[in-house]
């Protein structure tokens, strides 16, 4: 067998020259499977049987001369809340176990069609509530780079599978920074589009105004790639932006010269020495490449935490409102409805999907209402006219994307508010509705990877992905 490339364009290009056989790509990765997914628990289910078929079909098909699709024969792990047609779909909480949909998320049935094989469904946090994984019903996921972490989270299997070589790609979902911040976490690039860019059709809400697909990679072009593939319009998404997918790959190696970037004046504190540290490297090296660094002032940045915290949870008490034991997975058998309801919801979700549901149906109960769920929608509006006016004055922004690096198992899980502050720097963006990503950028304590965060205005996945290039570039190379 031929080298396997690293990146998921170089085996696409690999496989469709011939140089390697799809069977090869997806024979190659199971095996690096079967020897580390003991120690790591990226996934929930690894579909290999499929996955071979599907390789086979593909290779059948190159023989063939048929055309094939620009991910032709790239592995790719998608996260455990997106459904997939006849392969169970569990979000990671008891209440799904065994539900099999009955159809594929739009992200899953593009991939394909692009030539992306399957290889199998990642751990989240339950119902992608959690910054490390530790929420999960099934167990935590281990950070590859060091077992005794977390991978991040809610995508903390996506994150991981990447990371450990299981997938060269992977699906995630962010809410207020479930991709970002495992990106950084694990020491790969992570993107979040903008709101309504990717269809969210076949994705399991959480708080359906915030969540978003993306995806994780080992480089900034790939992440582009794949963001090209699941953007676009889908009339089955009604929060989908009516236009075609961007074209984002060229913008990679464009560079930043010309470019205005942002520095927070007002950025909350609590980041880390040496992630501040590579803050400030990362600026320097967008200005050696041409960019002019101005201060801009986000005032309102300092209660986003607060505003996400009462509005994500109010939209969970809604969406979770449907996982009562008659449609879906599991059912607790009592002796009347309104028992068998509870019952099932009982055993069903776990501590923090039920903190949630209790924390947003109060905070959208008659009485209190305005004054917490009213309240938050007004910070974010405060917040998306923050970013508004400091963007008249940059292209992009420059943040942290985690305070911290990678922690220890049972840190932060006895105590929600930090587990909370994890995500201070990556929920503005959801509020807003923009993209960002995370480029892997140097090391921390502990020899960790840092994370720098790239934000730019909606639809500025161009500007993003530009200066995500650069960091790329300032920091190494692409991966
Ligand atoms: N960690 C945040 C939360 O627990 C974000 C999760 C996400 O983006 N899905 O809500």
């Amino acid at each position: 067998m031929a080298t396997l490339p690293h990146s998921a364009s170089g085996i696409a290009a690999a496989v469709a020259a011939r140089e390697i056989s799809a069977r090869e790509v997806i024979d190659e990765h199971l095996s690096r499977i079967s020897e580390r997914e003991g120690d790591i628990h990226a996934f929930n289910l690894v579909t290999a049987d499929a996955a071979r078929a599907h390789a086979d079909a593909i290779d059948a098909d190159i023989a063939a001369g048929k055309s094939v699709g620009p991910l032709a024969g790239v592995p790719i792990a998608i996260k455990d809340n997106m459904c997939t047609h006849g392969i169970e779909t569990t979000c990671s909480s008891k209440i799904l176990e065994g539900w099999k949909p009955p159809y594929n998320a739009t992200v899953v049935s593009r991939l394909h069609a692009a030539g992306a094989v399957n290889i199998g469904k990642t751990n989240l946090d339950e119902f992608a509530m959690g910054s490390s994984t530790e929420n999960s019903a099934n167990g935590p996921t281990r950070n590859p780079l060091d077992i005794s972490r977390v991978p991040g989270g809610s995508s903390g299997g996506s994150a991981a599978a990447v990371a450990a070589g299981f997938s060269p790609v992977s699906l995630g979902s962010d809410t207020g920074g479930s991709i970002r911040q495992p990106a950084a976490l694990c020491g790969i690039v992570g993107v979040k589009p903008t709101y309504g860019l990717v269809s969210r059709y076949g994705l399991i809400a959480y708080a359906s105004s915030l969540d978003q697909i993306g995806p994780f990679a080992h480089n900034v072009a790939d992440a582009a790639l794949i963001t090209e593939v699941i953007a676009g319009h889908d009339p089955m998404d009604s929060t989908s932006i009516p236009q075609p997918a961007p074209s984002l790959v060229a913008s990679v190696g464009q560079g930043v010269a010309g470019m205005r970037i942002g520095r927070v004046v007002d950025l909350p504190e609590g980041a880390e020495p040496e992630v501040t540290a590579r803050l400030n490297e990362a600026f320097e090296a967008l200005k050696d490449a041409g960019a002019t660094i101005v201060d801009v002032k986000l005032p309102s940045l300092s209660y986003a935490l607060t505003a996400y915290y009462l509005i994500a949870p109010a939209e969970a008490s809604s969406n979770l409102a449907r996982f009562d034991g008659v449609r879906y997975g599991l059912r607790v058998n009592a002796p009347d409805t309104n028992a068998m309801y509870g019952a099932t919801r009982a055993a069903g979700f776990g501590d923090e999907v039920k903190r949630r549901i209790m924390l947003g149906t109060y905070a959208l109960s008659a009485g209190y209402y305005d004054a917490y769920y009213g309240k938050a929608l007004k910070v974010r509006k405060l917040i998306a006219q923050d970013f508004e006016n400091a963007y008249k004055q940059v292209d992009a922004i420059l943040t942290p994307t985690s305070p911290v690096v990678a922690f220890k198992f049972g840190d932060k899980v006895d105590d929600p508010m930090s587990m909370y502050l994890c995500d201070i720097y990556t929920i503005p963006t959801n509020l807003a509705g923009h993209p960002a990503m995370s480029v892997p950028f140097g090391t921390g304590a502990h020899d960790l990877p840092v994370g720098i965060q790239v934000l730019a205005p909606a639809l500025g996945e161009s500007a993003m992905f530009r200066v995500g290039g650069e960091l790329e570039r300032a920091a190494g190379g692409a991966k």
